[in-house]
């Protein structure tokens, strides 16, 4: 079953379309956004077995407490929708709004028995749209978005919430999760594979304050994994990519004391990116965890770039490393914003508009600061619509081994998006001119169809222990899709 479910899966896919991309770009310019509080039940725990093989979708959908959505049903293209209007195009077979983790072992039941390709979907931002599965099943996993948070300030959130969801139920209680910044990017994904955001410096990746969670398996089988139990799927858990392992239904994380931050964005002028760019990357280097900063660069003759991000404390202190970068850079920025905001205030002004837009996405990973930084600038100077975003590893990041867990870019400075709307084929042209500047790395959240060697790219020394997870809890290839790590 494995040699022949993967093949026509791969067949499937190879005509799928692989543009897609992120408005993290433009994040630090953006505007604020509310995102209301989720109220949807906990799942309880599985005491079901898994469902019997059903081959029709009328089997499946009287065995869901949730709904099912079939192409002839009304609903049909809303419950479909991915982030990316790029993906509007496909058609998967059916689309089951799952109401608990019973329902996802009966669609994953379903799945394995009547040999369609599944996948699950949290917040719908997957760059080359894998949790859109052309003529498979959609789990989606929205109404599983409850935010629990408990006296130990462990909290569990279901697998179907968004960032947004869990920013404003943590901030209830006086908490936080360090994570990315867009208000519609679904936990489930940015968790699986690292999740890098304004806190990243001072706390780690949002996988590194992972407890445990709970995961459907290809056999149905309902587990939960820790260090304790499952310890190399909990492992695999933690930067390997959403889609491979199984559907978690529920995270259960270490959250902080929500904390006040300075938010900071200095817009700098053209002809002055190469020597900012080369002041930010020993500036962001040796500045204490408290700080975190992304510099974005956008092509042009010649390109221009701003320097954003988030201080963990108060303006003055900042104010002084803000000067310590202009006096380095030799360039007086034109707009230089900054404001003290509460956590919750901070990620409402980095969220941006969130509105659904068509994109192209792809990464490389910067090791270490560039002896010539025109080298990372010059692949875009006289280019059209392409945005290179440089994010700030390093600090709680590099607190960890890269074989601790799944994320292998744990002594990485930075990594690169490469962005646009408008021209992926310059886009990959730039990937693959940074590749011999910076190396074949790349970030399997910012997942990209065409990436060349891609599994030693996304998982570097760990992809060989990834495939034996993988081969461990999924066999047969269920949850195959054309960049399972299966397949690297
Ligand atoms: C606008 C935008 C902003 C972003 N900002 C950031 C950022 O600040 N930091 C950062 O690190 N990344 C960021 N990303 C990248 C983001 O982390 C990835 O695209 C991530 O995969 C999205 O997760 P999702 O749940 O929204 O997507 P989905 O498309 O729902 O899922 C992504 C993948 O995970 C699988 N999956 C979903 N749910 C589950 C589950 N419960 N169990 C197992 N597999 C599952 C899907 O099948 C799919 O393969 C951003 C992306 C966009 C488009």
């Amino acid at each position: 079953m494995t040699v022949s479910r993967r093949t026509v899966l791969g067949a499937l896919g190879a005509g799928l379309a692989t543009l897609s991309g992120c408005t993290e770009a433009i994040r630090a310019d953006l505007g604020s956004r509310e995102v209301s509080e989720s109220t949807g039940p906990l799942a309880p725990p599985s005491t079901v077995q898994p469902a019997g093989s059903s081959k029709g979708w009328s089997g499946l959908r009287d065995a869901l407490e949730g709904r099912l959505v079939l192409p002839a049903d009304s609903g049909y293209a809303a419950a479909k929708r991915a982030f990316n209007p790029q993906f509007d195009t496909r058609k998967p077979a059916a689309i089951a709004q799952v109401a608990s983790a019973s329902d996802v072992q009966r669609c994953v039941e379903h799945a394995r028995s009547a040999d369609v390709p599944v996948a699950a979907r949290c917040g719908g931002h997957s760059y080359p749209g894998y949790s859109t599965p052309a003529r498979g099943l959609i789990i989606d996993l929205g109404r599983l978005r409850h935010v629990t948070v408990r006296d130990d300030g462990t909290a569990v959130i279901g697998a179907g919430a968004r960032l947004g969801d869990v920013y404003a139920a943590l901030a209830a209680r006086g908490r936080c999760l360090p994570a990315g910044s867009c208000p519609t990017v679904g936990i489930s994904g940015l968790t699986l594979g690292g999740g890098i955001g304004v806190l990243s410096r001072q706390y780690g990746l949002t996988c590194d304050q992972l407890v445990s969670a709970r995961v459907v398996t290809a056999d149905g089988t309902y587990r939960s994994v820790s260090d304790q139990r499952h310890a190399d799927l909990f492992w695999a858990l933690r930067g390997g990519g959403g889609g491979n392992f199984g559907v978690v239904t529920h995270f259960t994380f270490h959250t902080v004391a929500a904390p006040r931050v300075t938010i900071f964005s200095l817009r700098f002028p053209p002809g002055s990116t190469p020597a900012v760019l080369g002041a930010w990357q020993e500036w962001v280097r040796s500045a204490s965890n408290q700080l975190w900063s992304n510099l974005v660069v956008t092509s042009g003759s010649p390109p221009s770039c701003r320097v954003g991000g988030t201080f963990v404390g108060g303006a003055g202190p900042l104010q002084t490393l803000l000067d310590r970068l202009v006096r380095a850079a030799g360039a007086t920025p034109s707009t230089r914003v900054v404001g003290e905001k509460s956590y919750l205030e901070a990620m409402r002004y980095f969220a941006g508009t969130a509105t659904r837009e068509r994109f192209f996405g792809t990464s490389r990973i910067m090791q270490r600061p560039l002896a010539d930084p025109a080298q990372l600038v010059d692949p875009v100077d006289g280019q059209p619509g392409v945005v290179l975003i440089v994010d700030a590893l390093g600090g709680k990041v590099a607190a960890h081994q890269p074989s601790d867990t799944a994320f292998p870019h744990r002594s990485a400075l930075a990594t690169v998006q490469i962005y646009t709307q408008t021209h992926a084929d310059t886009a990959r042209a730039v990937r693959d001119e940074l590749g011999a500047v910076l190396g074949g790395h790349g970030y399997v959240n910012y997942l990209d169809r065409t990436m060349p060697s891609w599994g030693k790219a996304y998982y570097g020394r760990n992809l060989p222990r990834l495939r034996t997870v993988g081969q461990r809890y999924d066999p047969d290839g269920v949850f195959d899709f054309a960049q399972n790590v299966s397949r690297a």
